[in-house]
């Protein structure tokens, strides 16, 4: 059993706020920034790509319920929503999880960047992709 089944049979304590039947939020305890949450889905997926439409469905409504409740008393000015598939995309607990991470100014621990690469050919990749 994974760690966040462990956690989710409550076998691993952990600092819960919320839950219901198909979803459990509790606190990362890297809390990257203060309130950075977990939201998982009940059932076991690994991650967003292999999870039934449904329950991800419910788990991204659980997850905005409890961004902006974070963010409002956490008195946060942002918020990052991210999920993480795969070990390439550093995913490192393989239970599908959406993380919350409040912000609070572009100075804190996170920093999330998108660099130049190398030239794409979009005509050649927009026939790969449609
Ligand atoms: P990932 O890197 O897979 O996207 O995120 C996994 C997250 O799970 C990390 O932010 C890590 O701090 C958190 N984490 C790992 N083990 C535990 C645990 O036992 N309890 C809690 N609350 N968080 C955990
Ligand atoms: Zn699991």
């Amino acid at each position: 059993m994974c760690i966040f089944c462990k956690i989710i049979q409550k076998e691993i304590p952990s600092s819960c706020i919320y839950e219901d039947d198909q979803v459990m939020a509790f606190l990362d305890l890297s809390q990257v920034t203060k309130g950075h949450t977990l939201v998982v889905p009940k059932k076991h997926y690994d991650n967003v790509l292999d999870c039934d439409p449904e329950t991800l469905a419910h788990l991204i409504q659980v997850t905005q319920m409890l961004a902006k409740r974070i963010t409002e008393r956490c008195q946060a000015k942002g918020v990052n929503i991210l999920t993480n598939c795969n070990e390439a995309a550093g995913q490192s607990v393989m239970h599908l999880h959406f993380h919350i991470i409040p912000r609070y100014d572009e100075n804190d621990a996170i920093v999330i960047q998108f660099n130049e690469s190398e030239k794409q050919d979009l005509d050649a990749l927009k026939n790969l992709l449609q």
